[in-house]
């Protein structure tokens, strides 16, 4: 998943960015993407948005993800009755004639004859066609998912990741950097499943990153941020969403950085907020232990969350190098800098 290919190779420091000046990169769009947007009126980073959501989830039942495979393959599928038609006599039917004749969303997108759901073309114009039934604008193409899942947060979220997709142009945003600022001292070891008191018995479920107050915390990814606010446990948090829908959970926040709201599309090394030692009671509660970031990782399931040990990947991330952007040196009206509930 790391591509590693970030050229800086020192720690530098830049403004923030505005929306203007995001990298567009339209060589790192799949073809197939652009090709089935092209021929539906589907904005191809809604196609890549479902994909990421497809091939991170659990697939539906009677389909086999492939192994191995780029995230653009192994995207969202059509289950195999969906594809062929549910009274279609032919089993794994790719004859693209007799699929439309049982009512069958599978198509032939590259016109090689076939209508084969492994071929990329194929898989992403049926979903494009599909999503095009909905209706020509977002809103229609997101309802149109809605009756598909029902599940407002799978909806919420594919939507979310296209925006992310789009915003910055290209699908290849996997790039990781470590959540603290490296040039600031800190440290950390292996804490996962180490038992915690406050708020009943519990496992530890992330790492506890030791740093000073006020040391920058980063965006680890390009992503977007989910949830902001007060929460008992972990005081002024973060959780931030992944362009390839993994959650980042920061807690015990200081302060967020000025800028940083809900929704907000950011990039591997933006400064999010500051280290603390918030949470363990009411909003505003601080220093019931010493300064730290508390750090997770959680993959969607598409119906749940699991957590799983940070500590092997900030080991690799902390290698990588790491370009901070600084929050904008003004407030301005829309942008406070100080905690949101
Ligand atoms: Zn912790």
């Amino acid at each position: 998943m790391l591509t590693g290919i970030l050229i800086v190779m020192t720690p530098a420091t830049v403004n923030a960015q505005t929306e203007n000046s995001a990298p567009k990169d339209t060589q790192h769009i799949p073809k197939w993407y652009s090709h089935a947007s092209s021929q539906y009126g589907v904005h191809w980073s809604l196609l890549a948005g479902l994909d990421v959501y497809g091939a991170t989830t659990k697939p539906p039942a009677g389909v086999i993800r492939a192994k191995g495979v780029p995230i653009e393959v192994t995207g969202y599928r059509f289950t195999q009755q969906e594809w062929q038609g549910l009274f279609n006599p032919v089993q794994n039917d790719e004859n693209a004639k007799r699929i439309i004749l049982f009512e069958g969303r599978g198509l032939d997108g590259d016109q090689d004859g076939k209508a084969d759901q492994n071929n990329p073309y194929d898989r992403v114009s049926a979903i494009a066609a599909w999503l095009h039934q909905g209706g020509t604008t977002e809103q229609d193409q997101s309802n149109q998912l809605w009756k598909h899942f029902e599940n407002g947060t799978a909806v919420e979220r594919i939507v979310a990741l296209s925006h992310v997709f789009k915003y910055f142009g290209t699908t290849q945003l996997s790039e990781r950097t470590f959540p603290l600022h490296k040039r600031y001292s800190y440290s950390y070891r292996d804490t996962w499943g180490e038992g915690r008191n406050f708020g009943g018995r519990r496992s530890h479920e992330g790492t506890d990153i030791f740093a000073s107050y006020g040391t920058p915390v980063l965006s680890t990814c390009y992503g977007y941020i989910e949830l902001i606010g007060w929460n008992r446990l972990g005081g002024w948090r973060i959780g931030l969403r992944s362009a390839d829908n993994t959650y980042f959970y920061y807690a015990h926040l200081s302060s967020y950085a000025r800028g940083i709201h809900q929704g907000m599309i950011v990039r591997p090394g933006q400064v999010l907020g500051y280290v603390g030692s918030s949470g363990y009671g009411k909003p505003g509660t601080s220093g019931k232990f010493p300064p730290h970031l508390h750090f997770g990782i959680y993959k969607d399931t598409g119906t749940t969350e699991w957590a799983f040990d940070p500590y092997p990947l900030l080991k690799r991330w902390e290698k990588n190098s790491q370009t901070v952007i600084n929050p904008p040196k003004k407030e301005t009206k829309d942008q406070p800098n100080r905690p949101v509930t």
